[in-house]
Order: structure tokens, then sequence, then C-alpha cells
């Protein structure tokens, strides 16, 4: 069983990105990349302030926008339009989950698509419905694949089954890992709360992601000996016994599932560290396509 390391590979990432804010500096811009932060939600605190954080030490602009869980549409709208029009923004993320008087699909489709950093927005989601590379890709799908290619297993032919169908994470990995080419070429299944006998669909995948959000939901029984798995789930548990009082665990039960797979990602760092660091990709593919630079990535 093979350990996969996201925090490995999302360093070397990081080091490129930071090669390339460095270059784009040296033509005199700046990449810049706006995180907003609607409440008061402990995860995406978290979230933010990584975000925040690891643009700082690439090199990027960086501006960290923390609003009230009361804001009202209109003004979120208008921050928004602010941020679509500041030449020096090039990527602009607005975290989620937002509070519930608010029209997440609304705030997601008011933003510039050029600038949609997070791959959410219609256009970016039709662009990587039709193969076409210009597409913002979302940045846990992005990660997934990423992680997949730099760990050497092959996707062509491959049978992928997504435990998830979320926006965020289930359809996109599934249109990015049955796009033509490379990274793609994957035959794809994507299971939900209503998929009829999920072990015996998952037990048939040569790679199995979980995108559930429930804890330690997939037990060995759903793994085939010699499979993949890519855990996605992000969940807190709470542990007195942790100086946080609760601890991260995955969507995999990890312990049992392991021994039975040709390789796995931990959680925490697995897929974790590699959104972060797509996050910081995608701003840079986003600045050099509003600068009129060729992105290669
Ligand atoms: P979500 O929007 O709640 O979607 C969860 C999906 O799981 C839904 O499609 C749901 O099916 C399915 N599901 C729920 N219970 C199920 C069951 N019993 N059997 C089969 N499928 C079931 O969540 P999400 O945003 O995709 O996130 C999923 C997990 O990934 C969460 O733990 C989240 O924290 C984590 N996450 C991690 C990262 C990262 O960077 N590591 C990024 C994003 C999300 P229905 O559609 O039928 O309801």
């Amino acid at each position: 069983m093979k350990l996969i390391d996201g925090k490995v590979v999302a360093e070397r990432i990081n080091g490129e990105t930071r090669e390339k804010v460095a270059e784009l500096k040296r033509r005199g811009i700046t990449p810049g990349l706006a995180v907003v932060l609607v409440g008061e939600d402990p995860a995406s605190i978290a979230y933010v302030r990584n975000k925040d954080k690891l643009s700082k030490e690439l090199g990027f602009y960086s501006e960290k926008i923390e609003l009230k869980a009361t804001i009202a549409q209109e003004e979120l709208l208008a921050i928004v339009r602010d941020l679509n029009a500041n030449p020096a923004i090039h990527g602009i993320l607005v975290q989620s989950p937002l509070p519930p008087q608010l029209n997440e699909q609304e705030i997601v489709q008011a933003l510039d698509p050029a600038k949609d950093v997070d791959g959410l927005h219609p256009m970016n989601i039709g662009k990587l419905a039709m193969g076409d590379l210009t597409a913002l890709v979302p940045c846990t799908p992005l990660g997934c694949q990423r992680l997949i290619a730099e760990s050497g297993i092959e996707m062509c032919g491959a049978h992928v089954v997504i435990i998830g169908r979320s926006m965020l994470v289930g359809k996109p990995l599934a249109l990015l890992l049955m796009r033509k080419g490379k990274g793609g070429d994957a035959t794809v299944t994507v299971a939900h709360s209503r998929s009829r006998d999920l072990p015996q669909i998952t037990r048939s995948a040569d790679v199995l992601v979980a995108a559930i959000g429930k804890p330690e939901f997939v037990r060995s029984e759903f793994v085939r000996e010699g499979a993949v798995v890519i855990d996605v789930g992000v969940n807190r548990i709470d542990d007195p016994a942790k100086p946080k009082g609760y601890r991260l665990t995955g969507d995999v039960a990890f312990d049992e599932v392991a021994p039975k797979t040709r390789a796995i990602t931990p959680v925490p760092g697995g897929v974790g560290p590699m959104t972060v660091a797509m996050l910081m990709a995608n701003t840079i593919a986003a600045c050099q396509n509003q600068t009129g630079l060729f992105a290669e990535s």
C-alpha cells in the first residue's frame, strides 16, 4: 500500500507557483487574489486563513474580506461587482457555505467568469463539460486529478467510482476525469444517497473517490483488493483529548480500508493541501489570461 502524500505534491506545485509569481512580477504584474468570508463558521475561517496565508507566502497581492453573517444579498453583490472591476484582483473566491439568507447561486453568477478561480460560474462549468481547456476548473476536483496523476496512476480506461454528486466536488470531478486526453479518458460512475447497493457499485472501481461528508462511511466491504482510494471528506469529530477539542477524519475508515488498497490518501494531508495549491495555480492562470500572457497550465 502506498500512502499518497498530498502535502508533498502540494509543496511541489506551490514551488512552481512561486516561480510563476516571480516571473509575472518581473514583467510588472502582481497576481491578486481576493477571498471573501461571510460569517463565522469555524471551518470556513480556517480555510480562508490558510488561503490568505499561502497566497501571501507565494508573493501574491492578497485581500481577505471579512463580512458580517447578517449582510444583505445586495451588499454582497456590490462587493463582488467592485472586485470584478478591480484591476489589482485577478481571482475572487467567495467561501461557501453562505448564511441562509443569501442566494449563493446568484452570487456565483455575479462573478466575472475570468476571475472565478473556484470554477463554479456556469460559464466555467459549461466550458469544462465541453472539454474547453480554457475553463477555470473547481480546485478540489483539479487537486484530486493532479494527485492521481502525480502518483503515477493511469486514468485512461480506468473505472472511477465517485460517491457524491455535489457541484463543488463530485459533478465537476466526473466531467474532468471523463474528459478526452491527458488525465482523463476514465470510465466514470457517480453514486449518491439514492444509489442502490452502493458497496456492489464501489467494489467495481479501480479508483474510488469518496466525497460524502460522513465520517468513515466507506468501510472495507466497499473496496476491492488493489483499488486506489481518494478521500475528499473532511469531518470534525469531537475529541476532548485533542488540544482543539476535535480531530479531523475523512469519509473513509482508513485503518480497515488502507491494507486492501494499492494507494490511498490520508485525512488530513491528502486532498486538502491540493485544493489550496490548485486555487493558487488557478489564480496564476486567471492572471495570465487577463493580462494577455499565455497560461500553459
Ligand atoms: P455535499 O454537497 O453535502 O454532497 C455530499 C454528497 O454525498 C451528495 O451528493 C450526497 O448525495 C452524497 N451522500 C450523502 N450521503 C450518502 C450516502 N449515505 N450514500 C451515498 N452518497 C451519499 O458535500 P461536498 O461539498 O461535496 O463535500 C463532501 C465532503 O468533502 C465533505 O466532507 C467536505 O467537507 C469535503 N470537502 C473537502 C474539500 C477538501 O479540500 N479536502 C473540499 C470540498 C469538500 P445526494 O446528492 O443524494 O444528497
